[in-house]
């Protein structure tokens, strides 16, 4: 979910749909999805709750048990979490709260598309800052950016996807200097938006920065690391008063008992996703290496999938060549900055092995 096919003016009309092309192949590396779900266990305690969930009654509003168990996984208050359906619904809500006709929200190119895709939906202008070719983003350009145009709403990306780098902790600095000198200087509430849904896959996070008196919300989902992406939740960590922004946009009970319980009992097997990121994080530096064998740019990742740019064969001829042998990895090759690349998410050793084999093919096959 991550593509735009086209872009409108939204004072007209609403820009197109998003989708992520799916096809029916064996092998599908191209939604950055986790290879499994959580343990059994946590099936079995769900199942169990779910019996005994009072199904004629609106779920608690607050979702306070699955906030609390959120809170105490990153040592932090009940008060500091905004829970969603996906971290893009709290990505909307972001955009409701903070956004909107007559205010503006910085994005920095390439990066996720849905950034700028619901900003638009929401009515805000988007600006943007350009990463350098090796996708990394400098300070001088968020500087440049964000002193410019002092937009309402920041967003970071770390690590980035669809470049799989993370940002130095400069341009955090940067973006929070300037976004609450704005705000001291104006009143107006900026916000730092740090989306880090592959944030335990890679060497930092931006959660240690979290703190009342900084304007930074911290974005994280369920969709990629705790293997959920079939559940719907995300969330975000931030100061009390932007929590209490949020909540006054989201409706009434839009978390629904059960992903309200599904959560807080996946929250109790921290361990089972610690192990999961781990193997996927060797399976990424696998992936990593053996890519390099080829005649291929290969792009330095920290999040569960990599981008690479094959030299000598154009992109979209070895996506089709993929595809012909059963393996769908993303098609970025036709994405602005991204000419020729394609992104493919790590999948299981068997998965990988798979792809690296019709890489083999691909890069030495005659364009079909
Ligand atoms: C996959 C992804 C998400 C996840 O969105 P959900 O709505 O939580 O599934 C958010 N941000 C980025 C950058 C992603 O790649």
């Amino acid at each position: 979910m991550e593509r735009v096919s086209e872009r409108r003016d939204t004072t007209t009309t609403l820009p197109a749909a998003y989708h992520s092309p799916q096809l029916d192949v064996a092998v599908r590396l191209n939604t950055n999805e986790a290879p499994s779900g959580p343990p059994p266990v946590w099936l079995d305690e769900l199942v169990d709750g779910v019996r005994r969930l009072e199904w004629n009654r609106y779920p608690d509003r607050d979702a306070t048990a699955l906030r609390t168990a959120i809170a105490a996984h990153h040592g932090v208050d009940l008060a500091n979490v905004f829970a969603a359906n996906g971290s893009n619904e709290v990505l909307q809500s972001i955009l409701m709260a903070f956004g909107g006709r007559g205010r503006t929200a910085a994005t920095f190119e390439p990066s996720y598309l849905l950034h700028r895709h619901i900003a638009e939906i929401t009515g805000t202008s988007v600006v943007s800052g350009e990463r350098n070719d090796h996708f990394d983003l400098a300070p001088a350009v968020v500087a440049d950016v964000l002193g410019s145009h002092r937009p309402d709403v920041t967003f970071l990306c770390s690590p980035n996807n669809p470049t799989g780098n993370v940002m130095s902790r400069d341009v955090l600095a940067t973006a929070l200097d300037l976004v609450s000198g704005e705000t001291a200087a104006s009143g107006a509430a900026g916000v730092v938006v740090v989306d880090e849904a592959y944030a335990q896959f890679a060497s930092w996070s931006s959660l240690d920065l979290v703190g009342e008196h900084r304007p930074l919300a911290v974005v994280r989902t369920f969709s990629k690391t705790w293997g959920l992406a079939g559940l719907r939740l995300g969330y975000a960590v931030a100061p009390r008063q932007i929590v209490a922004q949020l909540e006054r946009v989201a409706l009434p009970y839009h978390l629904d008992a059960a992903k309200q319980l599904a959560g807080t009992l996946a929250l109790r097997h921290v361990g089972a996703m610690n192990d999961r990121v781990a193997q996927i994080v060797a399976e990424r530096e696998r992936l990593t290496s053996e890519l390099r064998t080829l005649d291929i740019d290969v792009f330095d990742s920290e999040a569960n999938f990599v981008l690479f740019r094959p030299r000598s064969r154009a992109g979209h001829d070895v996506w089709q060549a993929l595809v012909d042998r059963g393996v769908l990895v993303r098609d970025c090759s036709s994405w602005p900055r991204l000419q020729g690349c394609l992104r493919v998410t790590v999948g299981t050793v068997d998965e990988d092995d798979a792809f690296l084999a019709a890489m083999h093919e691909a890069m030495i096959a005659v364009p079909t």
